[in-house]
C-alpha cells in the first residue's frame, strides 16, 4: 500500500484527543513504514508530555465528572456494540490497514484479527447491566454487600504483533466497566487504533471516553506512565519494559497489570495425532511469521517419533508462501522492521555458534528484494542451554529437542522464567490432563494451539506478567471493589 491508498481509504493522522483530532502540540511527526516493503506510507504525531497531558486531562474530566460510568448500563451495551458494528462493516480497510502496517498476511487480518475483534467487543457490550456486587453474610447486625466501581483513567499501552485486536483486548472490557481510556499503540502500527478513534466518535462514545497518543515508548509511552492523572496502566509488550512500568507504577500505587513475552513449550507424544500435531506446530510458530506472545517456539517431541515429525515439520515449512502479503494466496509476510530482522538473525547466529544445529532456514529469502523477510527457521539441540532455547525471540524460529519421559518432558517445559502458554498433543486423556496441571502457563492447549476466545481468560505465569485479560476475569483489572457495611441497630 502507498501514501494514496492511505488517502483512498481515508486514515485519521492526528491524535485523538476529547472528541476531537488534533495535531501535537510540537508538531513533532514520525514516520509509518510498510514492512512489506520498506516504503514510508504516512506519518502521525508523535506525543509529548503536553499532548498526553491533554488526553489524560480529558479523560480525567470524564471520570471526575461521573459521566459515563453513571450512564444507564442499556446504553453503554448498545454503544459498544455499535462499535462492534461499525468495525464490522469496516473489516475490509481496517484489515487492510492492519496488513500495510504489520505485514500480517491480509488473509489472516481477515479471517483472525478483524473476527476477534468483533467478537471481543461484542463480548463485553453484554457485560454493563451484569456487573454486580454481593451481599455479605458478616458477623452482627449488619447489613454488608460490595460495589464494583470503575477504576478511574486507564492507560492502555500495546505492541505491534495484532495492532486492533490487542487494543480491543484493553479498551472493551475498560469501557464495558465505566473507565476512561488513553490508548498509546506501537510506535510501528499507529494506523489501525486511529481508525478505531473514528469508529468510536461515530458511534457515539462520549467525548473524553476513548483517546489516542501516538509515538514511542521513550516520550509517549513514558510520559502516560508517569502521569499522576492515570490510575492504571495495562501493559501489553516486552518483559524488560513491564519491569520499568511496573517499577514506574510504585511511586503513585497505580494499578497494574502486564501480559509479558513468552518462550512456550510445545509438547509431542508419541501417541498423537501425528499429522494434527505437526499442522499445531507449524501454526504454533509460524502463524504471524512467529510474532506472537504465544509462539510455541521449544517443540518438545518424544524420541520414537522425533525424526518424522521434525522431517514433517521441515516439509510443512518450506511449503509456507512467503511474499506480498497483500496477495490473499501468502501465508507468511515480512517481519515489523529492519532492525526485528536483524534482531532474528542475530539469534540465529549465535544458535548455532553455540552448537544448535540449523537444518531450515536461517536467512532472509533470496528471491524477495525488498521488505523485512525471514524465513520459517528449525534449530535442533539436546538440551536447553543455547540462548535461542532460553531468550523470546519473537520471530519464526523454532528450537526443536526430543525427550523420553513424560516427567522429564514437564521438567523441560517448566525450564523457562516465562509462562504464558503450552501445547501438548496426545491421545492419552490421563497423560494429556497430568501434563497440563504440570505445566507453569496461564494457557495450555490439549491437541490444539493458539486459540483465543473473549470468553476464556488469558494471561501469564511467571515473567509472563500477571493479571488475566479476556473472559469475566478481565472485568477486575477494570474495577475497584468497594465494600459498605451498614448498621441494622
Ligand atoms: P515493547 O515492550 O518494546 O513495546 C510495547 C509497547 O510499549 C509499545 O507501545 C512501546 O512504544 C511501549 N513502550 C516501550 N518502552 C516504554 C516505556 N519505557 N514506557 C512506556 N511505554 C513503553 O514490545 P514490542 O516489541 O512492541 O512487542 C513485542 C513484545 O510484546 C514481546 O515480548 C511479546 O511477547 C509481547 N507481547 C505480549 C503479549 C501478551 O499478551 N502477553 C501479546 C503481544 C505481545
Amino acid at each position: 500500500m502507498n501514501a494514496l491508498q492511505i488517502e483512498h481509504v481515508n486514515v485519521p493522522t492526528q491524535l485523538f484527543i476529547d472528541g476531537r483530532f488534533v495535531d501535537s502540540l510540537s508538531g513533532e511527526k514520525f514516520a509509518v513504514v510498510n514492512p512489506a516493503s520498506g516504503e514510508q506510507i504516512g506519518e502521525v504525531p508523535l506525543a509529548d508530555e503536553k499532548d498526553v497531558d491533554c488526553a489524560v486531562q480529558a479523560a480525567r474530566r470524564v471520570v471526575d465528572g461521573g459521566r459515563w460510568a453513571a450512564w444507564n448500563p442499556y446504553e453503554r451495551e448498545r454503544l459498544i456494540h455499535r462499535v462492534a458494528d461499525l468495525i464490522e462493516a469496516h473489516a475490509d480497510t481496517l484489515a487492510l490497514l492492519e496488513t500495510c502496517d504489520t505485514g500480517k498476511p491480509l488473509r489472516d487480518a481477515k479471517a483472525v484479527d478483524i473476527p476477534l475483534t468483533i467478537q471481543c467487543f461484542r463480548y463485553y457490550a453484554g457485560w454493563p447491566s451484569k456487573i454486580k456486587g454481593e451481599t455479605v453474610p458478616v458477623r452482627g447486625q449488619f447489613l454488608t454487600y460490595t460495589l464494583r466501581e470503575p477504576v478511574g483513567v486507564v492507560a492502555q499501552i500495546i505492541p505491534w504483533n495484532f495492532p486492533l485486536y490487542m487494543a480491543a483486548i484493553k479498551v472493551a472490557p475498560a469501557l464495558a466497566t465505566g473507565n476512561a481510556v488513553v490508548l498509546k499503540p506501537a510506535e510501528e502500527t499507529p494506523l489501525s487504533a486511529l481508525y478505531l478513534a473514528r469508529l468510536m466518535k461515530e458511534a457515539g462514545i462520549p467525548d473524553g471516553v476513548f483517546n489516542v497518543v501516538t509515538g514511542d515508548g521513550e516520550k509517549t509511552g513514558a510520559a502516560l506512565v508517569r502521569h499522576p492523572g492515570v490510575d492504571k496502566i495495562s501493559f501489553t509488550g516486552s518483559t524488560a519494559v513491564g519491569q520499568q512500568i511496573m517499577a514506574q507504577a510504585a511511586s503513585g500505587i497505580k494499578r497494574v497489570s502486564l501480559e509479558l513475552g513468552g518462550k512456550s513449550p510445545h509438547i509431542v507424544f508419541a501417541d498423537a495425532d501425528l499429522s494434527a500435531a505437526v499442522k499445531g506446530i507449524v501454526g504454533g510458530i509460524f502463524y504471524n511469521q512467529g510474532e506472537v506472545c504465544l509462539a510455541g517456539s521449544r517443540v518438545f517431541v518424544q524420541r520414537p517419533v522425533y525424526n518424522k515429525v521434525l522431517e514433517e515439520v521441515r516439509g510443512a515449512a518450506r511449503k509456507v508462501k512467503i511474499g506480498n502479503p497483500l496477495d490473499e494466496s501468502t501465508t507468511f509476510g515480512p517481519l515489523i522492521s529492519a532492525e526485528h530482522q536483524s534482531r532474528v538473525h542475530r539469534y540465529v547466529k549465535m544458535g548455532v555458534e553455540e552448537g544448535a544445529q540449523l537444518i531450515e532456514g536461517g536467512s532472509a529469502p533470496a528471491n524477495l528484494e525488498s521488505g523485512y523477510f525471514y524465513e520459517p527457521t528449525i534449530l535442533v539441540g539436546d538440551h536447553l542451554g543455547y540462548t535461542v532455547a532460553r531468550e523470546e525471540i519473537f520471530g519464526p524460529v523454532a528450537f526443536v529437542m526430543p525427550f523420553d519421559t513424560p516427567e522429564e518432558v514437564v521438567g523441560l517445559a517448566n525450564d523457562t522464567r516465562y509462562g504464558l502458554a503450552a501445547g501438548l498433543w496426545t491421545r492419552d486423556l490421563s497423560l494429556a490432563h497430568r501434563t497440563a496441571r504440570a505445566l507453569k502457563a496461564g494457557t495450555v492447549w490439549i491437541n490444539a494451539y493458539n486459540l483465543l476466545d473473549a470468553a476464556a481468560p488469558f494471561g501469564g505465569y511467571r515473567m509472563s506478567g500477571f493479571g488475566r485479560e479476556l473472559g469475566e476475569e478481565a472485568l477486575d483489572l477494570y474495577t475497584e471493589l468497594k465494600t459498605v457495611w451498614t448498621s441494622l441497630r
